[in-house]
């Protein structure tokens, strides 16, 4: 009467080893997709910062206009020699305001 029962312990034990097996599948599952996940999201990362243009605003370029103090690109400035404008209209009225003697600099700031 002894091989019965050690035909449901190899049984059990065959459950058992089945259970494992498939629990080590579910984890190594589950590892995997977070790795591809995680792998996925690096690579949009880097997607973004590859599609990043950087001369959407350089702060190293930009100049103040003298006439309204407007701060714009030093490319799209209009410059005299002395001072640099936000347009060819702002360099004339400074010019007319200011005349030809400079003199009296008035920086009211
Ligand atoms: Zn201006």
């Amino acid at each position: 009467m002894i091989a019965p029962t050690i035909h449901c312990e190899s049984a059990v034990r065959a459950i058992v080893f089945l259970l494992f097996v498939i629990l080590v599948f579910l984890i190594l599952k589950f590892t995997l997709n977070r790795v591809i996940e995680i792998r996925q999201r690096n690579r949009e990362a880097e997607q973004k910062t590859d599609g990043k243009k950087p001369s959407d605003s350089d702060p190293q370029s930009m100049v103040r206009c003298a006439e309204c103090g407007i701060h714009l690109p030093q490319s799209e400035a209009f410059y005299d020699g002395k001072d640099t404008f936000c347009s060819e209209g702002h360099m004339r009225d400074f010019h007319k305001k200011h005349g030809a003697d400079r003199t009296f600099d008035d920086t009211s700031d």
